[in-house]
């Protein structure tokens, strides 16, 4: 089965992008997603992330996501050290669901593939782009978030322009109805390739 990766940075619209392909009948996994899931129900991952974050790693049975997000901002140790605890399962998960689908393709959406050197595990990776201002302004109408805040995650990740170099699709997100059309003309592309 191809695997295709579906990065880009925060605000990009990768899951908006997703939801393009998931309508081509291409199934998705969305990585952060499962991880948020994951860090909910299995008890293993749990137990581990109270023994790194103490008891306030989950809230009234939650997981207490804006605590954890607040400890590991900034705290490349302690995020490196939830990911060994979070990403081995997430990886299972996805092969087990990955053993399930039919198809000539699936698309994986993770926000971290070239960060962490895991194209690999990608046959074809595609970035989505955008404006920083529409980026920001895209999250702070989504979260609430402060402009301040969304540029510190952004001048944290990879640059959209290191991105591009690396990736062998990219889809430009100012217009949704531009990416729209790109990215349709890259599910034929790898369709087209597949065959050949
Ligand atoms: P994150 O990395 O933060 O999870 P993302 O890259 O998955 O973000 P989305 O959640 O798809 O991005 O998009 C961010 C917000 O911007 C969403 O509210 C979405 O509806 C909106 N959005 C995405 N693309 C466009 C677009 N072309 N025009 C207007 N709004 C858009």
């Amino acid at each position: 089965m191809i695997i295709v990766g579906l990065t880009g940075g925060i605000g990009s619209g990768k899951t908006t992008i997703l939801k393009c392909f998931k309508s081509y009948g291409v199934p998705v996994y969305i990585a952060d997603d499962e991880a948020k899931a994951l860090m909910h129900r299995s008890k293993v991952i749990r137990r581990q992330l109270i023994k790194l974050f103490g008891k306030e790693a989950y809230k009234e049975d939650q997981l207490n996501r804006t605590y954890l997000s607040s400890k590991i901002f900034g705290d490349r140790t302690l995020l490196e050290k939830m990911n060994a605890i979070v990403h081995p399962k997430v990886a299972a998960h996805f092969k087990r669901w990955l053993k399930k689908q039919k198809g000539d393709y699936v698309i994986k959406e993770a926000a971290i593939i070239f960060e962490n050197n895991l194209e690999s595990q990608y046959n074809y990776i595609i970035t989505v782009i955008a404006d920083e201002d529409l980026r920001i302004k895209r999250v702070m109408k989504r979260d609430g978030a402060s402009e301040k805040k969304i540029k510190s995650i952004i001048n944290n990740q990879l640059s959209d322009a290191e991105k591009m170099k690396k990736s062998d699709f990219i889809i430009t997100n100012n217009d949704l109805e531009e990416a729209k059309k790109q990215a349709f003309e890259i599910h034929n592309n790898i369709l087209e390739i597949i065959k050949n």
